[in-house]
């Protein structure tokens, strides 16, 4: 038999006495079925209720198919008879400020841009809704956020009504109703009424504030994140913290943040590209030193070299007229190369199976240049020793 639902009526119940009409499970988890009750079933894009019945604690509540209530337990012994049952209210408040704050940002989405909610999921910490909306700016999130706040400050009565279907047209309801017979309006005076079977605020100021914090396109709409009441209020520090102390470690009003974070970023970008030429520079020199005239061939192994350093420096020792070179670092990657003049034919990639089983890494290459990293630098430097031998024996040095 379907559960009585007392939070349809009275959403501000928080400890009732429940008649246990049933023992089972939910999903493999211990549940009891209530005659009545005030816990709130997952569904309609807001969370189950969380509280305890007796001494056991209510860790989910779902609603079956046939509106049959399931209290699931945390696995304590399930209680019977009659028994004292609590809400755990700060959830529940916190739900349904998200809650009727979904309906009055919804309802400002669509007076002030014409723009329908599609969808909307309450979640544990953010809430979002998607909205028939090509895109979306600051300027008119801040449009629409003072619309639906100013419904908060008005502090309007939220009504319910139950209504019959051939009376549904008394309201003009944002969105059709999605269940057949008698159905559950919350209206908020001149602003909005939707079929709705949620827990909500009896007053939109106890919404206490509508925050949208971020956006994003999704499917050809915008999904906006928004947040309500306390939730709100906590985004609201950390981003001013975080904000102002970004703002005062670098001596700067907080307007300049992020004029500041793009000019240091810009310097950033042009001191890298300054090192790097000047890094190929360096690299071009050292490899003429160490191939000399002669040129021989190249070996060298450093403790700390980045692979693409070590990859310049075999190139432009190769450049500078090495018949051969193998090259490798120990860290930060582990790695070795080993290559030869083109002039050459010894195909290098005759090399690999001996490497990579010193190394015990992966790598690849082409005739006249290949490329290993290594497990570790202990091995890249047994791999690399290896090849100095292996290389000059293949291109009939030794
Ligand atoms: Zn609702």
């Amino acid at each position: 038999m379907a559960s009585e639902r007392l939070y349809h009526d009275d959403p501000y119940t928080t400890s009732f006495r429940a008649r246990i009409a049933a023992s089972g499970e939910h999903a493999g988890r211990p549940a009891v079925e209530l005659e009545a009750t005030c816990f709130y079933p997952e569904g309609g894009g807001q969370l189950g209720d969380r509280g305890t019945l007796g001494g056991a604690r209510v860790v989910d509540v779902q609603v079956t198919e046939e509106g049959r209530i399931w209290h699931v337990l945390d696995g304590a012994d399930a209680p019977s008879g009659e028994v004292d049952a609590e809400l755990d209210w700060a959830r529940r408040f916190d739900h349904m400020q998200q809650h009727t704050g979904q309906h009055v940002l919804s309802a400002a989405f669509e007076r002030l841009v014409d723009a329908p909610t599609l969808s909307s999921t309450l979640g544990e910490e953010r809430s979002v809704i998607e909205v028939a909306l090509a895109g979306a700016d600051w300027q008119l999130v801040g449009r629409v956020e003072e619309a639906a706040n100013r419904v908060v400050w008005e502090d309007r009565p939220v009504a319910l009504h139950w209504v019959e279907p051939e009376d549904v047209g008394r309201f003009q309801l944002r969105k059709a109703p999605a269940v057949a017979g008698r159905i559950r309006v919350v209206e908020i005076p001149d602003w909005d009424a939707s079929a709705c079977g949620g827990t909500h605020v009896r007053r939109s100021g106890e919404v206490g504030s509508i925050k949208v914090i971020r956006w994003e396109k999704v499917r050809g709409n915008v999904r906006f994140e928004f947040l309500c009441g306390a939730r709100a209020l906590h985004d609201h520090a950390w981003r001013t913290e975080a904000l102002v102390e970004a703002a005062r470690r670098r001596t700067l009003k907080d307007r300049d943040v992020i004029a500041q974070l793009e000019r240091a970023a810009a310097e950033r970008d042009e001191l890298r590209k300054g090192l790097a030429a000047l890094t190929a520079r360096l690299i071009e020199t050292e490899a003429r030193e160490r191939v000399g005239v002669p040129p021989q061939g190249v070996a060298g192994f450093d403790a700390r070299r980045p692979r693409e350093e070590v990859r310049l420096l075999a190139l432009k020792s190769l450049e500078a007229g090495a018949p051969w070179v193998a090259l490798g670092a120990a860290g930060p990657d582990p790695c070795l190369m080993v290559g030869r003049a083109k002039p050459l034919a010894a195909d290098l990639r005759t090399l690999l199976p001996g490497l990579l089983e010193r190394a015990q890494g992966k790598g690849g290459g082409s005739p006249d240049l290949v490329q290993v990293a290594a497990l570790d630098g202990g091995k890249a430097e047994e791999a690399w020793r290896w090849a100095v031998e292996a290389v000059r024996q293949a291109v009939g040095e030794s």
